[in-house]
């Protein structure tokens, strides 16, 4: 079988892909099938119009209705998998359950005290992004409100909880790194596990550094990362591409897929000191979308912490007060 076809499911879980947009192109939302007869709801995915009419026609083909729903589960706050809960709570009154870190991270975006649509692009400004780019990033972030509206009211599960889904127990597992308070949710019984996008077969998922959320991104992951693979898994379902074997092979090639990012990254900085931003650019492509720029921006931010972090790199301040990044002499 080749690497890339889907898996075939068990027959307590059931994977509807909800449209998103490019380049993750669906997010999966799994169903799983309750004794009583109702079902759990994992990521449903982000809100629009044509979500929500696909949430309708996947629920009758499955011979189910809003009414069957019973709780929904989240694995992280990100618009693409929380974006419907609200919306979903409103017509079900079920449950909507995730992690308080993810809590705390849906405040920091979306609360009303939250100011990181402004404060991010000018700090990526500092980091060496052009005005004009960094105008396009702000309003980016300021369309995801329709997304994610209304925020779910959030009854919280914490690492090392067990969560019954399926009609059989799950472990929750917190790692950080591509979000705060990102949980997986793992059956030793099965060997299965919901990764959400903590391991992502064929892409690598987004590590993001955000100022006033977690300073130490990339390592939060890759030790999130060394803590999943440890787990007995035999299969994995993700939130995004297809159900997949081989995870534990999959989390050592994300640990060996960082590695060499940052010496790459730490390559190019003992040639020259360089911004961020230039780093990005050379490091990804300079024909990158505003949404695709924004976590290229994010990315090369958190491996040059790392990389300051280990004590290779350091980040200097210029005269008019804008970030190098130089070799550690
Ligand atoms: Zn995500
Ligand atoms: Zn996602």
């Amino acid at each position: 079988m080749k690497r890339s076809e889907a898996i075939t499911m068990p027959e307590y879980i059931q994977r509807v892909k909800i449209t998103m947009s490019f380049p993750l192109r669906w997010v999966n939302s799994y169903v799983l099938h309750e004794t009583d007869g109702t079902v759990t709801i994992v990521d449903p995915g982000p809100r629009s119009s044509e979500t929500e009419l696909e949430w309708q026609e996947a629920l009758a083909s499955l011979g189910l209705s809003f009414q069957s729903i019973s709780q929904i589960v989240l694995t992280h706050h990100h618009p693409d998998h929380l974006g419907l809960s609200g919306w979903l709570q409103q017509k079900t009154g079920a449950p909507v359950r995730m992690s308080s870190r993810s809590m705390k991270e849906a405040e920091y975006m979306w609360g009303q005290d939250a100011t990181i649509n402004v404060v991010l692009p000018e700090y990526y400004a500092q980091h060496g992004m052009p005005a004009d780019k960094a105008r396009q990033i702000h309003e980016h972030m300021e369309s995801f409100d329709s997304q994610i509206m209304p925020l779910p009211e959030i009854t919280s599960i914490e690492d090392g909880e067990w969560l019954e889904m399926g009609g059989q127990q799950w472990m929750a597992v917190e790692t950080g790194g591509h979000a705060p308070g990102h949980l997986s949710f793992y059956a030793p019984e099965t060997r299965e596990i919901l990764c959400g996008d903590a391991v992502l077969p064929q892409i690598s998922p987004n590590v993001s550094l955000q100022p006033g959320s977690d300073s130490q991104p990339l390592l939060s992951y890759m030790e999130g990362v060394h803590r999943l693979g440890a787990l007995d898994v035999e299969r994995a379902y993700p939130g995004h591409r297809n159900p997949f074997l081989h995870f534990n092979e999959r989390t050592v090639h994300l640990l060996a897929h960082h590695e060499e990012r940052l010496q790459k990254m730490a390559e190019r900085v003992a040639e020259a000191p360089v911004s961020a931003y230039d780093l990005c650019l050379f490091m990804f492509s300079d024909r990158l979308s505003t949404h695709q720029l924004r976590f290229a921006m994010s990315e090369t931010l958190a491996h040059l912490q790392e990389l300051v972090r280990r004590g290779l790199v350091v980040q200097e301040e210029q005269r008019d007060g804008m970030f190098l990044f130089n070799i550690k002499k």
